[in-house]
């Protein structure tokens, strides 16, 4: 607890200064890079084809209609059609990489939509120049990028091995939370409705921020919340162990 205390006034520190309006908030974390996000299995099947020189990306065979997942959250910056690929959906994630879907029969998002990790995007087919119902999924460092990366040491720095099934295994998580008895609230306020109790700490995956209710334990004080999907509400950053009040790589809600 007493590492806990000194990172935790760390944050504290950015936010009591923030606090005075000599700079704002986010100026003490602002400088941190996004380090990945928790990964999702993109779809279930087997993998047909690796990447390699000439395969930009992985295969993954399944039947027709097979659900797609986002591997990680991000905005839609293509939903379309496109030569080969027949119909393709590009998500650009919040720490700058890029993933990639084709061939699909079905296209279930659109352009500038956000997405969560493991969010439902489209569904297996073999459009374009395809010999049967596959995904090719591919990986890139940015929106810039030409060619894709090797996608198993991607998915795996993101937690997830190929191949892979939807929604099962460990999730993965980003932060994780310390303290007892830590109430999961339905919004960032203190009023709203309890609907979780942490009994201790718990590795989470926190999806976004918020500025909410101030609230105050164990000497500290934060009005940041984060999030959590799997929990179905949010929790104040107080109770994430991390030293900065507002967490770096994390987007606001
Ligand atoms: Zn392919």
């Amino acid at each position: 607890m007493r590492v806990l205390k000194r990172t935790k006034s760390i944050g504290m520190l950015v936010a009591t200064v923030a606090a005075t309006g000599l700079i704002p908030l986010t100026a003490g974390t602002a400088q941190a890079a996004p380090t990945g996000y928790a990964g999702s299995c993109p779809t279930a099947g087997t993998v047909t084809q690796w990447w390699h020189s000439g395969h930009d990306g992985v295969d993954i065979a399944n039947n027709r209609g097979t659900p797609i997942h986002s591997t990680g959250p991000g905005t839609v910056i293509v939903s379309g059609t496109a030569s080969g690929y027949g119909q393709w959906i590009r998500i650009k994630h919040d720490d700058g990489t890029v993933t990639e879907y084709g061939h699909m029969y079905e296209r279930l998002v659109s352009v500038n939509q956000r997405v969560s990790s493991g969010q439902l995007i489209a569904r297996m087919g073999s459009e374009g120049d395809s010999s049967g119902n596959h995904l090719h999924f591919e990986a890139h460092s940015s929106t810039s990028s030409t060619r894709g990366m090797d996608p198993v040491p991607y998915l795996r720095e993101r937690g997830v091995g190929l191949p892979c099934t939807p929604g099962s295994g460990t999730p993965g998580t980003n932060f994780t939370t310390w303290g007892t008895s830590v109430r999961v609230r339905a919004d960032a306020r203190l009023s709203a409705t309890v609907v979780r109790t942490l009994s201790g700490p718990t590795p989470v995956f926190v999806e976004c921020q918020k500025r909410g209710d101030v609230v105050n334990a164990e000497g500290y004080s934060n009005d940041a919340w984060s999030y959590i999907p799997a929990l179905g509400g949010y929790i104040s950053n107080i109770y994430i162990d991390h030293p900065a009040a507002w967490l770096p790589g994390v987007r606001e809600c």
